[in-house]
């Protein structure tokens, strides 16, 4: 890697004040991938970052690469603040969660430009207010999942691969998870001492459905109650086995759906 000006579109994922007045920004950018960037003086230059480095932000940077040391933001133009995500709590709880999953789940460096268009498709959907449910984010993690490497097998059973049927067939309806496995597995397959989730055969195929959807069709989708709720708990502990901790942002969330007056007061990731 050499030291050169870079030229990219970015989506900002977090900040930490550095210093007396500098700046850290978790980027990731279509070009590069993951990157941080220092802002000098972003705090207290008014003019060159104001209201362009709180995430979540659409960006396009020019930076110093610094192959070995902080490479230095040197200029960014906004070219999508997001702020109907910012003025509703629920939908700025989603877009953290996105970006959490963005942060924790990419490397530096590694460039995955579906990737980018996926996680910027789903900030510009939730800021448009057209769809700001929960479905939004098992869509997102779902296909998150599968371009970054890590689609769970659902489609039949992750140990003998027999194919999931109606009910109706070889396999029954009751299935289960394997976080540790990877994939869905069915009732023969169990061993008493596993660590699984519920999951019905339903559940399984919307999120099969969902993964090979292209974007823009997944409104097409209507998921019910219970795919929504067996989709959460199932991709939670998926994604929670895979980076080996909890998101902050999932827990606001639930914490949102318990008791928002509450969860208002948290503080802001
Ligand atoms: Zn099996």
């Amino acid at each position: 890697m050499r030291k050169e000006y870079r030229k990219a579109q970015a989506i900002t994922l977090g900040t930490v004040d550095y210093g007396e007045s500098d700046r850290i920004i978790d980027l990731y950018t279509l070009e590069y991938g993951r990157v941080s960037v220092i802002a000098k003086g972003a705090r207290r230059s008014l003019k060159r970052f104001v209201g362009k480095l709180d995430p979540p932000t659409l960006l396009e940077v020019i930076y110093f690469n610094a192959p070995y040391g902080l490479s230095r933001l040197d200029s960014a133009e906004l070219l999508d603040g997001f702020i109907n995500i910012k003025q509703e709590v629920a939908t700025y709880a989603r877009a953290c969660y996105l970006l959490e999953l963005t942060r924790e789940m990419t490397r530096a460096g590694q460039v995955n430009e579906k990737f980018f268009e996926l996680a910027k498709y789903f900030l510009e959907t939730l800021g448009s207010g057209k769809e700001r449910g929960e479905n939004l984010l098992r869509y997102f993690d779902i296909k998150a999942l599968d371009l970054l490497g890590f689609l769970p097998h659902v489609e039949g059973c992750v140990v003998c691969r027999d194919l999931f049927g109606d009910g109706g067939g070889s396999v029954s309806s009751d299935i289960y998870f394997s976080s540790h496995k990877g994939g869905a597995i069915c009732a023969g397959c169990v061993k008493p001492t596993e660590e699984l989730t519920a999951l019905s055969v339903g559940t399984a195929r919307f999120l099969s459905t969902a993964a090979r959807m292209p974007n823009e069709k997944l409104k097409r989708l209507r998921p019910n109650q219970v795919f929504l709720r067996e989709g959460a708990s199932v991709l939670e502990g998926f994604i929670k086995h895979l980076i080996g901790k909890e998101f902050k942002s999932a827990s606001f969330i639930n914490k949102l759906g318990q008791n928002p007056a509450s969860a208002m007061n948290m503080k802001r990731y």
